[in-house]
């Protein structure tokens, strides 16, 4: 059995971001835990961020193995070495990163073609519509993982049927998402990319939409339990199987400091960072991230600064990109909140533990934007959320902290920012007494701060039994995986 799961081999080849290849490398480590061959195959430039992970993974013994491939990026007009969507200047850049990732189709078909294990199926990220094809000539099955929670995919399924935002008079006109069991408005600019209306985008944005529906079925880092109902009703819409199979970061069960090494290099020891949780009382902490790639004008970092201050609660803040500002934004941070802000405050400049931090009991709350990664890291740890949406399905995710599941509290964001990063020059959209109110109710320790400390425990739970020997994701990773081992037999 053992060795006859071993000659099945999943190659996986997750979109050019870390938010996509991060959860992918997850994906692959649970693959192979249950005894199937796995490749990950990158960038070069990709992958040397995520060295750490890949070292400890390499060392682990299991059937897991790394691969890269050339991405011609100044053929293409992108920087020296900018080969993922977080690594680029500007969202402007996008395009060129869509074309320079279709060069990859050739290597990949070699590499294929070369593996001593044959390949039995691909799970392809986002943005790689030629990837059926691909499966197709080896005839084997194509997978999509695109990141997304099922109830932001079942609402983008059904804009992309109906297309209520292309009858919205403009980009803030409020219109209502069709097909849900509850009554649900969104403005066009609060959408992805897809539904903008972008002239520039079009013409990518159907090709991604031509190859997902080319695709033979899809997978979701969710879990049934957190989104009910609404893997079920994606599948019915789409006439697509829909794998829940996470919350994927929960493969990390060797303790802490394992966990440590998911992602990026870190920007804090994590022994550190620990230690200073384990200084804090239980749940008294707010833990505040905008993921692997935003970052804010100087004046709304400063604005969101001094509300964390203001809600006098000790809080870890993970500022990236701080490279891009003034000294004087630095200075103002070592000043204000390193020395005033005292052990109150924890500065992490660039990459942190997220999944480790959110683990530590100390935790109490999260300041999120929302993307679908932190969104069910948070959960799964049981930990409610301040929700700050900035762009892509973020505001989706939002409706579902808020309104599906009661975990969180709204920041009050009504317009998106656009861009991955807020222009320099934009003051701050939210005062320091939203983000202080946000805080207060998000950590409050009445009754209804207590009932969503509740829901979100019981969250937490059910998405540990979920991924447990059993439980619906690990049954749900058990089905893709006989189909898999079916077709590699027909
Ligand atoms: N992340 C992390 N440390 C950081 C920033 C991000 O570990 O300092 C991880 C986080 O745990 C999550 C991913 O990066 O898995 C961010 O993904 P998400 O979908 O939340 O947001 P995005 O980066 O796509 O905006």
């Amino acid at each position: 059995m053992e060795s006859g799961l071993r000659n099945l081999h999943f190659v996986l080849i997750p979109w050019l971001g870390m938010s996509h290849t991060i959860p992918m490398i997850d994906i692959g480590r649970l693959l192979a835990e249950r005894g199937v061959t796995v490749t990950v195959v990158m960038t070069r430039d990709g992958a040397a961020p995520l060295s750490p992970t890949i070292a400890q993974i390499a060392s682990s013994g299991l059937p897991i193995r790394f691969a890269t491939l050339p991405l011609p990026s100044v053929e293409v007009g992108l920087p020296e070495g900018c080969e993922t969507g977080d690594s680029l200047p500007s969202m402007d850049l996008m395009p060129n990163l869509y074309r320079g990732s279709k060069f990859l189709r050739q290597p990949l078909e070699e590499l294929l073609r070369e593996q001593t294990i044959a390949p039995s199926c691909i799970i392809c990220g986002a943005r790689y519509p030629w990837t059926p094809e691909v499966a197709r000539e080896l005839g084997i099955p194509c997978f999509i993982f695109q990141g997304f929670g099922s109830f932001a995919l079942l609402c983008m399924h059904n804009l992309y049927c109906y297309r209520p935002h292309e009858r919205a008079s403009s980009p803030t006109e409020p219109f209502v998402v069709p097909g849900l069991p509850f009554h649900f408005e969104i403005a066009r600019q609060q959408l992805p990319l897809q539904f903008q209306l972008l002239p520039r985008f079009t013409e990518i944005c159907n090709e991604v939409r031509e190859g997902e529906l080319a695709m033979d079925g899809v997978l979701v880092n969710s879990v049934d339990e957190l989104e009910p109902g609404y893997a079920e009703r994606l599948a019915a819409a789409s006439g697509k199987k829909v794998y829940t199979i996470g919350p994927v970061s929960l493969c990390y069960k060797s303790g802490r400091l394992d966990m440590a090494n998911r992602g990026k290099k870190l920007s804090v020891d994590a022994s550190r960072c620990l230690d200073w949780l384990d200084s804090m009382k239980p749940r008294s902490v707010i833990y505040v991230s905008f993921g692997s790639f935003s970052s804010f004008a100087p004046a709304q970092l400063m604005e969101l600064g001094y509300g964390l201050l203001a809600s006098n609660r000790p809080f870890i803040w993970v500022i990236n990109g701080l490279e891009r500002f003034p000294g004087a934004v630095n200075q103002w941070l070592q000043e204000k909140l390193e020395k005033e802000g005292d052990s109150k405050c924890l500065l992490i400049r660039g990459w942190a533990p997220q999944v480790m931090i959110l683990s530590h009991p100390a935790v109490g709350g999260f300041l999120t934007h929302c993307g679908w990664n932190s969104t069910l890291e948070s959960a799964s740890a049981g930990v409610p959320m301040a929700t700050w949406p900035l762009f892509s399905e973020q505001f989706l995710n939002e409706k579902l902290i808020l309104d599906v599941l009661g975990i969180g509290v709204a920041v009050g964001v009504k317009t998106s920012m656009q861009q991955m990063r807020q222009s320099p020059e934009e003051g701050a959209r939210i005062s320091r007494e939203e983000v202080a109110k946000a805080v207060e109710r998000l950590m409050d320790g009445g009754q209804e701060g207590e009932e969503r400390r509740r829901r979100a425990k019981e969250f937490g739970e059910k998405a540990r039994k979920a991924m447990m020997e059993g439980g619906s994701s690990y049954e749900n990773v058990t089905r893709l995986i006989e189909l898999v081992a079916t077709k590699a037999k027909e």
